[in-house]
């Protein structure tokens, strides 16, 4: 290993031991080198326990899970997903490829996410004209619930549908239940840098079973359970590979040993960073209990003349990876035509936070470099 001390330190570098490297390789040996296979059937079962949510399906990636949620919400082309504006491209992205058309919403200060109050005042406004969308996405960001006691029963009062993007909170507490077990149906990502991974991969979870025997068949090419390949509708390729899914079922094996250390590096950075005048981590909303996927810190622009972009840029010569939020999608060329019930909020996250390193695999000794880095790049 080369010096600690001069050791790039990556945002969310992948938590992997000899642990995932013999599941992978007893799946390999166990002849089931194949898109499907036992570990498929296993990690579903396992992510139900975990999670609590009776019914799961593997994917290829949480952007396929949006995608077959949407379609199992009977999403049509020309319908209108309302979702927030403050997430991954991948969530309107989903929407999209639906035929459907993506109307952001801006975000709450507790959570990050989407605005309960904005979101009355929008379906108010689209009742009225007599247009009302056909789902509202709602993302869990950064590993922290939104606020569903306010959105769920909104969403009831409608008649719609909700879809979870959980690609960034599982592990998180919502009051007393799992992330991922609010709303029709919630999608988990397994991508390289989130919480736990598969290196690329996603799952779909509900309490409703025909919503994913729905999407287990769509996303198996639509293939029918008869002696030939017969098919009756337009399928998917999108389910796990048995092989990733073996990697899988060791990472959520290691999970609450990742979150305690994920939480460890968040308090850590609190008590290295709380004499610094003008800056804040980012702490949990009232209603649930992060998963600290990635520690965020508020910079105090009034304090401190110096943008977010640019700390970017010191810290990457100081070899740290450190990185704004996501950009709002109202902000993002693509969509720069769609529309956009704006607060400020998002904007206001964008250009004052910056996610610091926080994967698992960080010993303390690297947190207190970012830390002291950080001191002097202000
Ligand atoms: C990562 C992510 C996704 C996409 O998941 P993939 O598995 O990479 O396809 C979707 N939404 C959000 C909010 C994400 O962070």
């Amino acid at each position: 290993m080369s010096d600690p001390q001069s050791r790039p330190i990556y945002l969310s570098k992948a938590d992997v031991t000899e642990l995932e490297a013999e599941a992978v390789r007893q799946a390999v040996l166990g002849g089931w080198v194949a898109p499907l296979g036992p570990e498929v059937d296993g990690f579903e079962a396992d992510i139900c326990d975990y999670t609590g949510v009776e019914n799961a399906v593997a994917l290829a990636s949480g952007t396929a899970g949006l995608q077959m949620g949407l379609k199992s919400l009977g999403i049509q082309p020309g319908d209108e997903v309302l979702m927030p504006t403050l997430t991954f491209a991948a969530t309107p992205f989903a929407a999209i490829h639906a035929g459907a058309t993506p109307v952001f919403l801006d975000v709450e200060t507790a959570s990050w996410n989407l605005d309960p109050d904005l979101l009355s005042r929008t379906l108010t406004e689209k009742a009225k004209r007599g247009r009302l969308p056909s789902a509202v996405i709602v993302v869990d960001l950064l590993g922290k619930t939104a606020d569903y006691d306010s959105l769920v029963p909104l969403c009831a009062e409608y008649e719609i549908p909700i879809l979870v993007d959980a690609a960034e909170s599982l592990g998180a507490r919502h009051g007393s239940v799992s992330a991922g077990s609010m709303g029709d149906a919630a999608v988990f990502s397994f991508n390289g840098n989130k919480i736990m991974t598969t290196s690329g991969g996603g799952m779909l979870v509900s309490h409703d079973r025909e919503i994913v025997d729905k999407v287990r068949y769509w996303s198996t090419q639509a293939r029918e359970p008869l002696p030939w390949y017969e098919h009756r509708e337009i399928g998917f390729n999108y389910r796990m590979s048995n092989l990733l899914a073996a990697l899988g079922r060791a990472q959520l094996q290691r999970l609450p040993e990742m979150l305690s250390r994920r939480k460890a590096i968040r308090h850590l950075y609190e008590d290295l960073l709380c004499d610094v005048r003008g800056l804040e981590v980012m702490g949990d909303p009232p209603w649930g209990r992060g998963n600290n996927w990635l520690t965020c810190l508020r910079i105090d622009q009034t304090v401190y003349g110096v943008t977010t972009v640019e700390l970017q840029q010191r810290m990457a010569k100081e070899g740290i990876e450190v990185r704004p939020v996501w950009k709002p999608m109202h902000r993002q060329p693509v969509f720069a035509a769609t529309e956009a019930h704006l607060s400020g909020t998002a904007d206001e996250v964008f250009t004052r936070c910056l996610c610091l390193p926080s994967g698992a695999g960080l010993v303390d000794d690297e947190i207190v470099r970012v830390a002291h880095s950080l001191r002097e790049c202000l």
